[in-house]
């Protein structure tokens, strides 16, 4: 098939994603924007600021989230909504939820430069700590304007004991006022997301572009194991409540039972771990470590967390440790709408685009939009897989393609 010329400005959107990876860069390709960060604020006005000049009007909620809006025919109609992130990893890339967000304004400007008048509202988001790397728990913009945030949410602190309320209003939001930011229920119509696909099947298919068929759902748990200090030099082997023994026993199970078949896309994985009182000579009295479990199959996922449990408690039992299991988020797989896909699917013939349909193993904003409305989403190949890292490539004829894609797609779900 030959590729139809793009509608989009490819060369606008290039020259955006690179502008926005010159703020928190670290080394040559990488960037660090934490949410709610000062770096993370100058990207903000930075989209603003781009938002401005296509023509949105713009507001930063205070949530943090920067919403650009585009008139409707009907300035009622429920919104058709486009967006992603701008936060990033502390060592995280240039192009993960960068290209939801700039690819949305990219959507947005063009149907204004095409004079086309959308039937419904259409708003432009780039959604705060999406994430959930600074405060332990993601997708808080998102979650937040539809009424999902939890209790002690704003509570939360990160590593500098810096709660979330006392970062939104460094921000420059008002914690106090959240509820004047959400959105009533039923004024969201769809919502549209494209992202990098963070993981290697494009890739390995030799395809630029995929049409998302749903996210599989993550397990978070914070598991606590507490044992008994004691002198590394004197206490016998036999006589020892070692929590860090126990905790590398868990960690092995978890990675035995998520690789057990190798045909499912299940994924285990503990990420992050501290351990107390953290000295070369004490036996480790106290370890706090974090698991996270995806599976695309429900049913599947929760046989390996009930095994995983056993597995828990027989380890503590023998090395003499209680523990103490917290779940911080439990999201079930969700379904992208049939109907988009279809869209997308006609719309990438009608460019000579070919695709694949996938899943998703990694969450996204569109995760929590699922719950709300319809959703579809638009993944771009990445280099080797590779995301939450700075060597995090796609590249831009890819990116413009899946742009094109979005764009088109509006179109159709606008008319
Ligand atoms: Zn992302």
């Amino acid at each position: 098939m030959k590729l139809q010329t793009l509608t989009i400005n490819k060369q606008r959107l290039e020259q955006r994603i690179d502008e926005l990876a010159e703020i928190g860069k670290i080394g040559d390709t990488g960037v660090c924007r934490l949410t709610l960060s000062k770096e993370d604020r100058e990207g903000v006005e930075k989209v603003k600021s781009w938002m401005e000049e296509a023509g949105l009007t713009t507001r930063i909620d205070d949530f943090g989230n920067l919403i650009g809006r585009l008139e409707g025919k009907d300035p009622n109609a429920p919104i058709l909504m486009i967006g992603s992130h701008i936060d990033s990893q502390p060592y995280g890339g240039r192009f993960d939820g960068v290209i939801g967000v700039l690819g949305g304004l990219e959507v947005a400007q063009t149907l204004k430069e095409q004079n086309i008048l959308p039937r419904m509202p259409i708003e432009v988001v780039a959604f705060s700590d999406e994430e959930g790397c600074r405060f332990n728990k993601g997708l808080f913009g998102v979650r937040g304007i539809l009424g999902q945030l939890e209790e002690g949410e704003l509570e939360r602190e990160d590593k500098d004991g810096v709660t979330r309320r006392e970062a939104l209003k460094e921000f420059g939001c008002e914690p106090d006022r959240l509820k004047e930011s959400e959105y009533e229920e039923g004024s969201i119509a769809a919502f549209l997301e494209m992202h990098i696909e963070q993981g290697p099947i494009l890739e390995k298919n030799d395809l630029p572009v995929g049409i998302v068929t749903g996210i599989s759902g993550p397990l978070w748990l914070t598991i606590e194991l507490e044992g008994f200090a004691g002198h590394a030099g004197s206490v016998p082997m036999a006589m020892r409540q070692d929590a860090l023994v126990g905790a590398a026993k868990i960690i092995v199970a978890l990675n035995e039972l998520a690789g057990e078949d190798p045909d499912a896309p299940t994924v285990g994985t503990v990420g992050s771990m501290s351990i107390f009182p953290d000295s070369r000579n004490i036996i480790p009295e106290k370890v706090t470590f974090t698991v996270d479990l995806r599976d695309i199959d429900i049913n599947r996922r929760h046989r390996i967390e009930e095994r995983l449990y056993e597995r828990i408690a027989e380890i503590t039992n023998q090395h003499g440790l209680t523990y103490k299991i917290h779940e911080d988020t439990n999201s079930e797989p969700r379904y992208c709408s049939e109907e988009i896909i279809g869209l997308m699917r006609e719309e990438s013939k009608n460019i000579g685009l070919d695709t694949i349909e996938l899943m998703s193993g990694p969450f996204h904003d569109s995760l929590a939009m699922s719950y709300v409305c319809e959703y579809g989403m638009i993944f771009v190949r990445c280099k080797d897989g590779i995301s939450h890292n700075p060597k995090e490539f796609s590249s831009i004829e890819d990116i413009s393609l899946g742009a094109e894609l979005l764009y088109r797609t509006t179109v159709r779900m606008a008319e």
